[in-house]
């Protein structure tokens, strides 16, 4: 499951005016852009220590082995039930057996038979418990039949940040009553909720074979696991799909999907030639744009299926974007869902792509669903390699730069996930909630682990470990020993040391790193020290490479740190230009070094890969001597993006003739860089650094021909600052394009210079269309804060029922910085009624009973509403 960059870096957004952000940087021009403090200098909390023995979350005992599970199913639509059938074969374990306990959360239970005759049952707490008609042994299936309603909705929900709901089974519009709306069924059913539309085993160890028989009105389209096998016509104007997958999965990945999508058909060759459906599941007015959106999944199944020498091990794999979906996509297997952040035009696509959540979805075929973790605590060999999938598409597709760059954000959002949520083992037996499992630690720091083992053992060893754990287990679920156990007889070193520490243990290291020039000896002694907080983490050991430059060029030495502090003496000729500890640049830690100038700067231009370029730079270009600003004008030609955009950012504080210089290069990026974030950031740079006719045209030209949204969005914002007027008139024209990036644009405009008749145009976007997404609506909702605060107390007034819906259905950003929002607007009413009291005093002084009265009035119905923003303003109860 993939929950759409939840713990990727997260800016602080602080009342200001917005510009069309992108993914994962801070939005560009709130002015007072307060960073999370202190971002890279994570330092781990006290510890709590316990008072009683913590719960062993053990997996579960498996009583009976479900073998196949056939489902006869049809809806009620008119009450969001679905009437079922199941047909589930299954024997005991090992003991001998005279019953069978299944999940069945919220249902309806009519009859349970075994070969026509009805069997006893007992359906409690969810648990059907049904005596069998005999004792059986374990060599002996039976087959039960059970006649049951899914009532989703009479589910009391709990959920998490992952998954926001579990309900397992969704209805969507399902009377129709949301014209824009599609009316939709689907289903998910992780972490174990499958079983509240067929009852099962629902734990991820149970692997079963499966059929379907999904009856539905001829109009709709349906989708499941497995083959489309038959579709046969009712004589009642409905249609009966018969969906089949002859390989086991687990129950979490069922997947129903109904709707009236169109199927835009791709396909995949594999390598004996035979060719495999690779199908996109959109809505019809997205058929045009599911390639574009879609269209490298084949490439990526190739890809993956060489890299693990372990071919696509399924039917067939269709993709379908939902309505309301409450993940950001879900592996089932060979039917993955995509929320509809998914659905993106091919401008919008320039900006923005989801290949990441694709390839993630797609590596789970292969770890998840080929082998499936045994229990939620060792859920990490699921949620690692789907994250770490990222990093070798993007490796293979975009360069390591690409790769790199996405990695250090990954590693940022566990840093950040564990500061706010707190550390835990990677293989965590003592959650509270299984939901808790779907974190930064199973996801981002899993990932980033995955890419230490594979620089120690070298990528031959690592991709030949990996391919033995998928053919030693597959269709089976398993520990994380089992991984351990296929590495170790791949490279046949004892790997115990290393995932003790990174899959039993906690936190990271926090690295202090000096080194000092012995000049006379022509020796350079590198000191390390491993300053983690020794409660929480264990002292790592830390095979890395160091690489010491000089007059002869790079030398990488290895060596071991597994010490709290140790020092290596290593011999240099010449000249000592600079030390680099892990020279890959791969090491999940804090890493703390002093280094001179000279040396960031040398290690900008010879280091290699882009962290040791990016710190280079990102320290290097602090100074102001004349290499810190020669290095400004170079990173703003790097061959990678992000390096260009940190240089423009550093620009800005260039002196005189560097920055005539610098200037000259961000105009010619702002037309021409092929990277839109590049662009943007340019156009917003030249905003303050060329005169106003040349930047008016010049905002005028990109916001007509820019192929970015991001561009002319910022172009339409940067024009605000410089001519408001034109900007509302460019703004007005864009006001009705549907594109996410452009209206918070329009947004800006608005919320800054707009008056009060443009109040429809927030109204539209934030409660009756939804179509913003990520931190687009967030943007928006930033705005419409800045327009309501300078209308008048009707608006303020008007504008409470936008943001109840927003605290109730906005997205996980909005929902999250609504706090400073609704707090900003209370500020102001303060100000407003400290500037009415003051009238209510020189009213009463003149005497003038009336206006007094008024102000009286409107005192009171200001602090009525701040009563409301209070609430509003409030949490919901976490958990
Ligand atoms: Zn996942």
């Amino acid at each position: 499951m993939n929950k759409i960059s939840l713990y990727l870096f997260l800016p602080i957004l602080l009342i200001s005016v917005a510009c069309g952000s992108y993914k994962k940087e801070a939005p560009e021009t709130f002015v007072e852009n307060i960073q999370s403090e202190n971002s890279d200098e994570t330092e781990i909390k006290e510890v709590v220590l316990p008072t009683e023995r913590k719960v062993y979350r053990e997996t579960r005992t498996i009583l009976s082995d479900i073998i196949h599970t056939k489902l006869e199913v049809n809806f009620d639509w008119a009450n969001s039930q679905m009437n079922g059938i199941a047909y589930i074969t299954a024997k005991p374990h090992f003991y001998t057996s005279d019953s069978l306990i299944l999940d069945a959360k919220g249902m309806e239970i009519k009859s349970v038979s075994l070969n026509g005759k009805d069997l006893k049952f007992n359906y409690l707490d969810d648990v059907l418990k049904i005596s069998l008609d005999k004792l059986y042994k374990r060599t002996e299936n039976y087959t039960v039949k059970i006649d049951y309603i899914a009532k989703p909705e009479d589910r009391k929900l709990s959920g998490s940040a992952a998954i926001t709901s579990d309900k397992g089974l969704y209805f969507i519009n399902p009377k129709g009553e949301k014209k824009d709306q599609m009316t939709q069924i689907w289903t998910q059913g992780e972490s174990e909720v499958s079983s509240v539309w067929f009852p099962t085993i629902d734990a991820p160890a149970t692997k079963t074979t499966q059929e379907i028989y999904i009856t539905v009105d001829a109009k709709y389209t349906t989708l499941s696991n497995g083959k489309l096998i038959s579709s046969k016509s009712n004589s009642n104007g409905t249609r009966t799909d018969y969906w089949k997958q002859t390989l086991p999965h687990s129950p979490y990945l069922f997947m129903m999907g109904v709707g009236e999508f169109k199927v835009v058909k791709d396909s995949y060759t594999r390598p004996d030639g035979t060719k495999m459906e690779v199908n996109y599941y959109v809505e019809p007015e997205w058929e045009k744009s599911a390639k574009a959106i879609f269209g490298e999944t084949p490439a990526m199944i190739a890809h993956f299926s060489k890299l693990l020498g372990v071919e696509y091990p399924w039917d067939k794999y269709s993709q379908m974007v939902v309505r309301e979906y409450v993940s950001g996509a879900m592996e089932n297997t060979g039917a993955v869902i995509f929320g509809d952040f998914a659905y993106k035009n091919e401008r919008e696509l320039l900006d923005d792509n989801d290949q990441s959540t694709i390839a993630h979805e797609l590596f789970h075929h292969w770890f998840g669903d080929l082998v499936t973790c045994e229990s939620w605590s060792n859920l990490t060999l699921n949620e690692s390699f789907a994250n770490y999938s990222q990093y070798l598409w993007d490796e293979y597709r975009y360069g390591l730069d690409e790769a790199a760059y996405n990695a250090e954000e990954e590693a940022e959002g566990y840093f950040q996930s564990a500061q706010t949520d707190g550390y835990h083992d990677l293989v965590w037996f003592e959650y509270k909630e299984k939901e808790d499992m779907f974190d930064g630690h199973s996801y981002n720091k899993g990932g980033r682990i995955l890419h230490m083992l594979r620089s120690y053992l070298g990528d031959d060893a690592f991709f030949k470990g990996i391919n033995l754990y998928l053919t030693a287990n597959k269709f089976k679920a398993t520990e994380f020993t089992q991984l351990r156990l296929a590495f170790e007889e791949v490279s046949g070193e004892d790997l115990n040391w290393f995932f003790n520490q990174w899959y039993l243990g906690s936190a990271h290291p926090i690295l202090d790193f000096k080194h000092y020039n012995n000049k006379e000896k022509s020796t350079v002694t590198i000191s390390i020290e491993q300053n983690q907080n020794l409660e929480l983490a264990p002292i790592f050991k830390l095979p890395i490479e160091i690489a010491v430059f000089d007059s002869e060029g790079k030398h990488i030495h290895k060596v071991v740190v597994d010490q709290l502090q140790e020092s290596f003496e290593i011999p240099y000729k010449g000249t000592l230009n600079c030390v680099i500890i892990d020279n890959q640049q791969m090491l999940l830690a804090k890493i703390h070094e002093s280094k001179s100038m000279d040396q960031y700067v040398f290690q900008y231009y010879n280091g290699g890969s882009f962290k040791a370029r990016r710190d280079g730079f990102v320290e290097g270009s602090k100074g102001n001597s004349s290499p810190s600003e020669q290095l400004v004008i170079d990173a703003l030609k790097d061959a990678f993006w992000n390096i260009r955009v940190l240089a423009i950012d550093r620009a800005a504080k260039l002196k005189a003739e560097s920055k005539i210089k610098a200037t000259e290069i961000i105009n010619a990026l702002a037309l021409n860089d092929p990277n839109s974030q590049v662009r943007s950031k340019a156009l917003l740079f030249l905003i303050s650094s060329i005169e106003q006719t040349k930047l008016e045209a010049l905002l005028l030209d990109r916001l007509e021909k820019d192929s970015s949204y991001l561009v002319a969005s910022t172009a339409l914002i940067a024009m605000g600052k410089v001519n408001s007027e034109l900007a509302l008139v460019h703004a007005k024209k864009l006001e009705n394009e549907p594109v996410s990036k452009l209206l918070t644009g329009v947004g800006a405009i608005y919320g800054e210079f707009g008056s009060i008749d443009l109040y429809p145009f927030f109204e539209r976007e934030l409660v009756e269309k939804d179509r913003l997404k990520s931190f687009d609506q967030v943007g928006l909702v930033n705005s419409f804060t800045i327009f309501v605060t300078r209308q008048d107390l009707e608006t303020f007034e008007k504008s409470v029922k936008v943001f109840e819906k927003l605290k109730h259905s906005g997205d996980a950003y909005t929902k999250m910085y609504l706090p400073q929002f609704t707090a900003y607007i209370q500020k102001i009413m303060s100000e407003k009624v400290g500037q009415l009291n003051t009238e209510v005093i020189q009213f009463e002084k003149n005497k003038n009973e009336i206006y007094a009265n008024q102000a009286r009035e409107n005192i009171k119905r200001y602090e009525a509403l701040n009563r409301q923003f209070e609430e509003i303003g409030v949490s919901p109860s976490e958990k």
